[in-house]
């Protein structure tokens, strides 16, 4: 069961909020957990590992209610005007994702930062809670579980969520060829997504009757 946890929970000082909830109360890392989207967001942008004002290039930081989360290397992955941030777009518009329903963040959180920034990506899983998390390359993917090795697998995190690796964006770059791979494990993680939509809504009216 430990192999699955998405962050070592014997070890929470990664992630840890200003004030540390965490540090007092573990079972913080479900939904109910008090910490507002406003909060997560106010932290990330105070924190000096994070960087987020440097740059050309600064995270939306918004759809908080969303359940798809992709995680890129830095922001440059998930803007859609970069190099980058075009296939990330064509693909998203072939599966026909609406764009509300997507949240958009990278383990460094400005094109500057010097390091991956590992408390606020714990945190902003546990605050978001998705149902479906594409990290787009091994930096990503490593920065969510130990537990990956090679794209498109895919895992359930401890706190629920799905999670599927792929190549990055940069990989896609320098060999083209990958990009139909990109996209197959793109679309296996909006099937699971769905999937788990449709879960959810089982569940509801079940608990309604
Ligand atoms: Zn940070």
């Amino acid at each position: 069961m430990k192999d699955d946890f998405a962050f070592d929970m014997s070890d929470i000082s990664p992630i840890i909020f200003k004030p540390d909830y965490y540090n007092s109360y573990p079972s913080f890392v479900n939904r109910s957990n008090g910490i507002s989207h406003f909060h997560l967001k106010t932290s990330i942008m105070s924190c000096s590992t994070c960087s987020y004002h440097e740059g050309d290039y600064t995270l939306p930081l918004n759809n908080m209610h969303a359940s798809f989360m992709i995680v890129g290397e830095t922001p440059y992955d998930v803007h859609f005007e970069t190099e980058h941030g075009q296939i990330l777009s064509h693909i998203i518009r072939q599966l026909h994702v609406d764009l509300d329903h997507i949240y958009l963040t990278s383990i460094k959180k400005s094109v500057e930062a010097v390091d991956p920034c590992h408390k606020h990506l714990s945190s902003e899983v546990i605050v978001i809670q998705p149902k479906m998390i594409v990290a787009l390359g091994y930096g990503p993917a490593n920065s969510l579980s130990d537990q990956i090795d090679f794209p498109g697998q895919g895992k359930t995190l401890i706190n629920g969520s799905d999670f599927v690796v792929t190549h990055s964006l940069e990989d896609i770059i320098h060999e083209p060829s990958k990009y139909e791979e990109l996209f197959q494990h793109m679309q296996m993680a909006f099937n699971q997504w769905q999937f788990r939509l449709q879960q959810q809504r089982s569940d509801y009216n079940y608990s309604r009757v």
